[in-house]
């Protein structure tokens, strides 16, 4: 994504993600936001704060899900903007907050580091067959 190489928008995972977001929240309930290089699922004002929502398929891979949202998170407060994360897991009927405590923005920076040093090399990685390759939308760059 550094290279601004997109996944497959026609991946069938990428179609299941749409659909659960349009039939579980509908047009009228969600704001999706674009902000620079991020997308905001749903965006909401409550007595708290504001609430930033990522949608989910599954609650398989929460860690990478709860580094996303923390990621944007940390980009909002970059911009001055303090907010809270919410995961939302609707085949699941599942819910679970994020916040950017100082433990989880130092993971963060040392992740975005080491994704930093990956795109500076002049060739990627060998690439590696993992379980999250299966439901990949970048699985035709990588394994086509
Ligand atoms: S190696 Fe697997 S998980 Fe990584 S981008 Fe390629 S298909 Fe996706």
């Amino acid at each position: 994504m550094l290279h601004q190489v997109n996944p497959d928008e026609d991946d069938a995972n990428m179609d299941l993600g749409r659909f659960i977001h349009e039939m579980t929240y509908g047009r009228d309930k969600s704001k999706e936001i674009s902000l620079g290089n991020i997308r905001l699922d749903i965006v909401r004002q409550d007595k708290e704060g504001l609430v930033i929502g990522e949608v989910k398929k599954s609650s398989k891979y929460l860690k990478s899900a709860r580094m996303q949202l923390a990621f944007y998170l940390a980009e909002l407060k970059r911009r001055g903007i303090e907010a809270t994360g919410e995961l939302l897991f609707p085949k699941e009927k599942k819910k679970e907050s994020v916040t950017l405590t100082a433990d989880i923005e130092k993971e963060l920076m040392k992740a975005i580091a080491a994704i930093h040093c990956i795109a500076a090399e002049s060739r990627p990685p060998q690439a590696r067959k993992i379980g999250l390759c299966k439901n990949c939308a970048y699985k035709e760059f990588c394994w086509a």
